[in-house]
């Protein structure tokens, strides 16, 4: 444990009926960072995502948010407390306009003067957005509805973002527009665990890398040498 431990896993089990899809997971994100958690189909990471989050209750470990539990908190107590996700596919309100679902991500917040100020700052962050500001979500490309994802999670004004394979069903152009997004969240101060398949684009914007494999970390550290790593390129580069 580190000073600035902003996230602290421990232990973490986490089971579908009889079926545990994490098995035993320890891993820190201290404050400041950009963690990536890499790791291929079905090795629970989203089930990790989503026990750090409140959405699926775990079975054994604990979970810490700035040195206290948090366990069996749910999503709306944590994001009051910093921590937003960024669901993967996304999770707009399909029959909400873009400003709703915008006006929807600060839900938790009291200074509600400042809430139109932030959407015009997520409409210059996403200009796209500002374009089809009454659009109704649903109807929006996969790379619109992520920009919306991330804006929506953007106005509860997290301390902690939690993104879920943001990159997934992406043209390599509104990958790179993501990406871009997510190093310029991070440059302003908010803390990131970055969950993804791509590997390589992962752990390029990361301070550092975490592989899971069937529901346990396998391998972990400076996600430059990850990346230089025979045994990651292998197995996560395609090489
Ligand atoms: P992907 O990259 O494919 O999303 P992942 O690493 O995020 O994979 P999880 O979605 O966490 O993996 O899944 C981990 C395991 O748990 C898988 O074997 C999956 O089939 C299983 N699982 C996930 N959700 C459920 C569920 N609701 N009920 C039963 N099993 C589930």
């Amino acid at each position: 444990t580190n000073a600035n431990t902003l996230l602290k896993v421990s232990g973490l089990k986490v089971a579908y009926g009889g079926i545990q899809a994490v098995k035993g997971v320890d891993f820190e994100v201290h404050e400041g960072e950009l963690v990536s958690l890499i790791g291929s189909n079905g090795a629970g990471k989203t089930t990790t995502m989503k026990a750090i989050t409140g959405s699926l209750s775990i079975a054994d470990g604990d979970i810490e948010y700035m040195g206290r539990s948090i366990k069996g908190q749910g999503p709306w107590d944590l994001v009051k407390q910093g921590l937003a996700m960024v669901p993967e596919g996304r999770g707009v309100f399909a029959r909400m306009s873009i400003t709703e679902n915008l006006q929807m991500g600060a839900y938790v917040r009291n200074d509600k003067a400042d809430i139109a100020a932030d959407i015009d700052k997520m409409f210059t962050i996403f200009p796209r957005l500002k374009e089809r500001k009454d659009q109704l979500a649903g109807t929006m490309s996969g790379g619109e509805q992520q920009m919306l994802a991330m804006g929506r999670a953007l106005m509860s004004r997290p301390k902690v973002l939690l993104m879920d394979e943001p990159s997934m069903g992406l043209s390599p152009i509104m990958v790179d527009k993501i990406f871009e997004v997510i190093r310029d969240v991070y440059a302003q101060g908010v803390t990131v665990l970055l969950v993804e398949q791509n590997a390589s684009r992962a752990l390029s914007i990361a301070n550092r890398g975490y592989v899971m494999e069937s529901g346990i970390i396998t391998m972990s550290g400076d996600a430059k040498q990850m990346l230089s790593d025979p045994k990651v390129r292998a197995a996560y580069l395609g090489e």
